[in-house]
This record gives structure tokens, C-alpha cells and sequence, in this order.
């Protein structure tokens, strides 16, 4: 099959890589497109110490499976491929399960290719009403309902177990493909919502949303915000975050970023601000927004590649400002 692969070697598309190694209980999903995602690019510069078949962000065809329900429909999936029998998985957390590997991230090759294969248990069939370009964005869109499973967004000032009711000021920071699917989901849950970032086009989209925003150069640190999202995928982003939450205030770490920063941690535990990390989320609501068009991606798409140009489409989606890149496989 053709593949865009990351190896010792760098990146690079295959033309005839070995499809992936059946496992007993697997689905074989025909890739239709797929989305480039920010873990991607970083990947490539080290992170997870990933090689193989890349892509995560992904809808298909169900070509064959142990669940025979599922032949011939068109599929998203979800990324954690787990054992169910560890402690955490047993205890509910299956998505930090100790055993797990992770699609195009961790022991497991990705959608950028012809074919896939995953867990039956790890696909969601899709309604019509989530085109294929929708539903590239089913995982991202679940890693952004996460924040607000983690951080209620119904509890106001003063929150944290010291009363107060009322709408949350958060800040979204990045203006990037997450961060416009976290402002859209925090101002649906409630939220008052702002996005900082620095393009002047993505500003002006949160604007036709209704969301407000800001550019970073104009931001004043006044420890106000009740939350703080770190979408930037920068370093730099946690840094800001601690600048502008208030004092038991809640910082939420969306971006996972391969390069470190030397950090001075004390305002931390002198405002005595919540720290959350946030990864994947829940698939069904994700679909369902989608379905009934709540979430506006179409958007968030800045450009179509075919496969086998995929190392310009990584290239493409590195570069500032750029939105989602879309894969297409035909
Ligand atoms: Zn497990």
C-alpha cells in the first residue's frame, strides 16, 4: 500500500509499504482522507520517538472485521488501542491504560496510507449528516469536549469549593486548529470566552463566530481568568497561562510539544493555580455536534493534498498560521 512513513531516514511516502500485520480481532478500514495534526509535525522533530506509518485523524471504509455490523460502513476511530486488564483500564481510565499502544504515535502505524487497522471496539459509524471533511475532525473535536469533562465550565468565580455561580472568563491561548475547536466547544458549554493569538485572519473567524479575541501583542498580565487553555503548542504558552489566570484559577495544557523550556514554577504555588493536562475525549460528542452542525470546521480546512505529495502537506501544515491540511487518498 502507499504510505507516508517516519523513519531513522526522516519522512517519507512509500509507494509500496507492507500493509499493516493483521492482529487477532483487528478491523481493516480502507482510509478515504485524513487530517495532519500538530502531533504529527512534532513527532518528526522527536517526540514520542515514533517510527512508522504516521496520521491519527482519519475517516474510512470498514473492509473487513470480526464485527460483521461494521463491513462496508464509513468509520472514524478512536486512537488508544488498549489491553482492558490492567489496573487502570479495569478502573475505568482505559485510555491511560498501562499496556497501550496509540495510532501513529506510539507501536501502532497510522491512517496516513491506504489502510489501517484497529480494534473494532475503537470505530464509530457515522450518521450522513458528518460529511467525510467533518469527520477528520471527529478526534481533535473529542480532545476539545475533554477540557470541559475535566474543567465544569458552569461554576463562576470563586469556584473550587468557596460557592459562586455563574459564567467562567476563560482564555483560550493559540489560535491554531485546536484552539478554534476548544473557543467553539467552551463558548457552546457557557463560557466566556476569549482566543489570544497572533493571525489576524483566525482573530477575525473568531469574530464571525461571535467568540471574542485578541491579539497576543495587545495582552496585559492581570491574573483575571478564571481558565486558561494552552493551545499555542509552544513552550512559551504555559508561561503566558501563568501570567494571565487568577489566583486558584485553572490552567488547562492542551499542546504536546517535543522541545522543553526551563521554567520558574513559584507563581504556581503562590496563586495556587490548578494545573490540568488534557488528551483525548469522547468520540459521541464530537459526532453528534457535528451531525447537527453546532461546530463549524469546514472553516478550519486551509488545503487539500493528495498522499502521495505528503511531504509537502507536513511541510504545508508546519508553517505559521496554516489551518487543517487534509490528506486525500484517491
Ligand atoms: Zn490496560
Amino acid at each position: 500500500m502507499r504510505a507516508l512513513v517516519f523513519d531513522d531516514n526522516g519522512l517519507s511516502f512509500q509507494p509500496r509499504h507492507p500493509d499493516p500485520p493483521p492482529r487477532l480481532g483487528d478491523t481493516l478500514v480502507r482510509v478515504r482522507q485524513a487530517g495532519v495534526c500538530s502531533t504529527d509535525l512534532e513527532i518528526t522533530k522527536g517526540y514520542m520517538g515514533f517510527r512508522g506509518v504516521l496520521g491519527h485523524e482519519f475517516v474510512g471504509d470498514v473492509v473487513d472485521s470480526p464485527d460483521k455490523n461494521l463491513v462496508g460502513k464509513r468509520v472514524v476511530g478512536e486512537i488508544n488501542v488498549v489491553c482492558g486488564r490492567c489496573d487502570l483500564c479495569v478502573s475505568g481510565l482505559s485510555t491511560h491504560c498501562r499496556n497501550r499502544s496509540v495510532l501513529g504515535i506510539l507501536n501502532h502505524d497510522g491512517a496516513f496510507a491506504d489502510h489501517v487497522r484497529l480494534p473494532a471496539v475503537n470505530l464509530h459509524a457515522l450518521p450522513a449528516a458528518v460529511d467525510d471533511d467533518m469527520a477528520v475532525f471527529v478526534e481533535p473535536l473529542a480532545a476539545a469536549y475533554q477540557v470541559i469533562k475535566q474543567v465544569p465550565m458552569d461554576a463562576g468565580r470563586g469556584s473550587g469549593g468557596e460557592g459562586g455561580r455563574g459564567r467562567r472568563w476563560v482564555t483560550v491561548l493559540g489560535d491554531g486548529r485546536l484552539g478554534l475547536l476548544v473557543a467553539q466547544v467552551l463558548r457552546e458549554a457557557g463560557a466566556a470566552v476569549r482566543v489570544i493569538g497572533k493571525h489576524p485572519d483566525k482573530l477575525a473567524l473568531c469574530e464571525r463566530w461571535g467568540i471574542r479575541s485578541r491579539p497576543l501583542a495587545d495582552i496585559v498580565a492581570r491574573h483575571d481568568q478564571d481558565v486558561v487553555v494552552d493551545c499555542t503548542g509552544s513552550a512559551t504558552g504555559f508561561e503566558l497561562a501563568m501570567q494571565i489566570v487568577r489566583p486558584r484559577g485553572t490552567i488547562v495544557l492542551k499542546s504536546t510539544v517535543a522541545d522543553g523550556k526551563p521554567l520558574n514554577l513559584a507563581p504556581l504555588v503562590i496563586d495556587e493555580v490548578n494545573v490540568v493536562g488534557s488528551r483525548c475525549g469522547p468520540f459521541r460528542e464530537a459526532i453528534r455536534a457535528l451531525a447537527e452542525g453546532r461546530i463549524d470546521v469546514a472553516s478550519l480546512i486551509h488545503r487539500r493534498v493528495r498522499l502521495d505529495q505528503g511531504v509537502q502537506a507536513m511541510e504545508l501544515a508546519g508553517r505559521p498560521g496554516a489551518l487543517k491540511v487534509l490528506l486525500t487518498m484517491d
